[in-house]
């Protein structure tokens, strides 16, 4: 694209330009239309004149750059003289070349065909660089949405045993160096066999839901985990909190899921959904592993069981 107040030269370079397939011309008369025309024509390189009536060349060329739709297009500076000091101004204004008016052909063309390539190589850089960031997000976005896919409970929404098992090794190895107690719930649904019988698989599905979100509801810390640890049993691990605090919790528990009233005809301890909870309580020492504390709420759970359900009771 040329910028020329003088038709004089616009014809001049249109005969040069006339052999070559490769380069479409495109004339603006009036500069002051110059970034409109860049706009819609989308020049690959400008060829600018600095004197003309109305505004001054170098002016025009900080307009270049300061326009989003021209910033790093190319523009060729057409002066009237060999003037280090107007060049040195050119390109510190963001020229990026100098022509004395009127060069050769071949020089012209040469110059016209170098910068409109690197430009456009520089254009297919940015477009595939930008496709990557777009594609970089979208991998981002589905590893998020992997991560939280694998560490969920597909059924109740709730974490998994993976997380369980992962959260309650670094929770007791955090609380073996801070000197802090670990507790844990182990929780499992009673005559959930005779509920699925009564009920349907569906129905005990729904039941398991409802028993997760009202388990993860009661318990409130952020740094408590909720999680289900088998087919109807659900685990708690409360980092910093002691045998005192998890029977508190516990007893929540199995209020909580008592009151939701979930109708259980079959059940030969009450006439709706209960739960049986096994509660311990460690201070870890770096040498052991959650796997004591497992073992312990479970003798819990099972004397809970033995005690006729719907509660809790303690490890000794
Ligand atoms: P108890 O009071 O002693 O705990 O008796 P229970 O019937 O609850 O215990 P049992 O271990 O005999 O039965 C557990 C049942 O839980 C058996 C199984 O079909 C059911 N179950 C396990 N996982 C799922 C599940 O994902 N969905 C459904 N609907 N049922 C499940
Ligand atoms: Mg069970
Ligand atoms: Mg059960």
């Amino acid at each position: 694209m040329l910028v020329d107040d003088q038709n004089i030269v616009a014809e001049a370079l249109r005969r040069m330009l006339a052999d070559e397939a490769e380069i479409d011309y495109h004339y603006v008369s009036d500069p002051a239309s110059a970034i409109d025309e860049a706009t819609k024509f989308k020049p690959t390189v400008i060829l600018q004149d600095l004197v003309m009536p109305d505004i001054d060349g170098l002016m025009l060329l900080k307009f270049y750059r300061s326009n989003p739709e021209t910033k790093v297009v190319p523009v060729i500076v057409l002066s009237t003289k060999e003037d280090p000091k107007i060049k040195s101004e050119a390109f510190a204004l963001g020229a990026s070349d100098y022509l004395v008016k009127f060069p050769d052909k071949i020089e012209v063309i040469a110059r016209i065909l170098a910068h409109s390539r690197s430009f456009l190589a520089q254009q297919q850089r940015d477009e595939a660089y930008q496709a990557l960031e777009v594609l970089k997000k979208e991998l981002e976005e589905k590893n998020t949405e992997l991560e939280r896919l694998s560490s969920q409970d597909g059924l109740t929404g709730i974490a998994n045993r993976r997380i369980f098992d992962e959260f309650s090794g670094k929770e007791w190895g955090r609380a073996a160096r801070d000197h802090a107690p670990l507790s844990l719930i182990l929780i499992d649904i009673d005559h959930f066999k005779t509920y699925n019988d009564n009920y349907g698989h569906q129905g005990g599905d729904d039941c398991l839901r409802q028993v997760a979100q009202k388990l993860a509801s009661t318990v409130r810390r952020p740094s408590d985990l909720v999680a289900r640890y088998g087919g109807e049993e659900f685990a708690v691990v409360m980092p910093g909190t002691d045998l005192e605090g998890a029977k508190r919790i516990a007893d929540a528990l199995c209020d909580g899921v008592a009151s939701m009233n979930l109708p259980h005809a079959h059940s030969s301890t009450a006439d709706h959904v209960t739960i049986s909870l096994g509660v311990a309580s460690a201070m870890p020492t770096t040498e052991g592993g959650p796997e004591q504390l497992i073992e312990k709420a479970d003798e819990a759970l099972y004397q809970a069981k033995k005690s006729g359900r719907n509660q809790f009771q303690v490890a000794d």
